[in-house]
């Protein structure tokens, strides 16, 4: 099912409400302070959506606990923006946003990175790979235009590596620098030992490939492995990972700083990982990531740097 946009949620701020209760609780109000479910929703219009606990006496609504805790945006702009950005091939700019929610700049910002936040891990953290299974890596540089060059100091471009299970999921990093000693904890991490690990030839990836069932690389002289002539020796699903990835930055975002590009990754990896469900489905993760993640004061200041 694709998204509606014209359903009340996306409008209506009293059946947003009832919409995201009954996703966090399902019919069961939980106190997010100590877990309690004696809980009685409190009455009058200025308290909609608050609850009183009556283990713990404490106040609480849907948005505690969660990354919308702090904001003062509608709760039906929250399940709108969350649900554009899930369904979004190549995301969505903070402009764009602005201008589609009827909210300052700013607020998009803010709202577009906590949905990301949201998104981070949302699709699991298990390690790629496994016995029989392909991971492919590779990695790319964003940001820094060559036309630009011969009248301005060069701008240097951030490299993000991705890491992608064949039939499976992808998980990308922003990294300082591309070197053996960056990668290799990235990929012993991420990925089993069990796994037959694809690359190209550089040779970063020779100096730990060797940790892995196997490893072959994309020139053919360097094939570590035997009893694998079956599968093909490529990096496309790495590579058409980053094409999707390279069509956000470009087209979308222009430029990512870096100290948000790990926000941007978990973006595209979010979407990547679900993309065999429907764009109401993956909003529907997106919103479960919601819950019991937080932005902190610390975390929001470094994000605002
Ligand atoms: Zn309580």
């Amino acid at each position: 099912m694709n998204i509606n946009i014209t359903d009340p949620i996306f409008h209506d701020e009293a059946k947003a409400l009832a919409h995201l209760e009954a996703d966090r609780w399902d019919g069961e109000p939980t106190c997010p302070h100590c877990g309690s479910v004696r809980v009685r929703r409190m009455g009058g219009k200025t308290q909609a959506g608050m609850f009183l606990c009556n283990d713990c006496r404490d106040k609480f609504t849907v948005r505690t606990g969660t990354v919308m805790e702090r904001s003062h945006v509608p709760l039906h702009k929250w399940l709108l923006a969350t649900h554009i950005m899930a369904a979004s091939k190549k995301g969505m700019s903070a402009k764009q946003m602005e201008r589609m929610l009827g909210v300052t700049y700013k607020t998009a910002w803010f709202l577009c990175h906590r949905i990301r936040e949201a998104m981070d891990g949302a699709t699991g953290n298990a390690p790629l790979g496994g016995g029989n299974k392909v991971v492919e890596a590779d990695e790319t540089f964003v940001g820094g235009k060559a036309r630009n060059r011969a009248y301005r100091a060069p701008v240097a471009k951030k490299a993000v590596v991705a890491l992608v299970e064949r039939e499976g999921h992808v998980r990308s990093f922003h990294v300082a620098n591309v070197t053996a000693k960056t990668m290799r904890p990235l990929v012993v991490t991420n990925v089993t030992r069990d796994t037959y690990l694809l690359t190209d030839k550089a040779s970063h990836y020779r100096r730990f490939g060797k940790e892995f069932a196997a490893h072959g690389s994309t020139d053919h002289g360097e094939r570590q492995f035997v009893g694998r002539e079956n599968l093909e020796d490529h990096t496309n699903t790495v590579e058409n990972f980053f094409s999707i990835f390279k069509r956000g930055v470009i087209g979308t975002y222009h430029h990512m700083s870096e100290a948000h590009l790990a926000r941007y990754t978990s973006e595209f990896d979010f979407r990547y990982n679900t993309r065999q469900i429907s764009d109401k489905d993956r909003a529907d993760v997106a919103l479960r990531g919601i819950v019991g993640k937080r932005l902190t004061y610390r975390r929001t200041n470094a994000l605002a740097a």
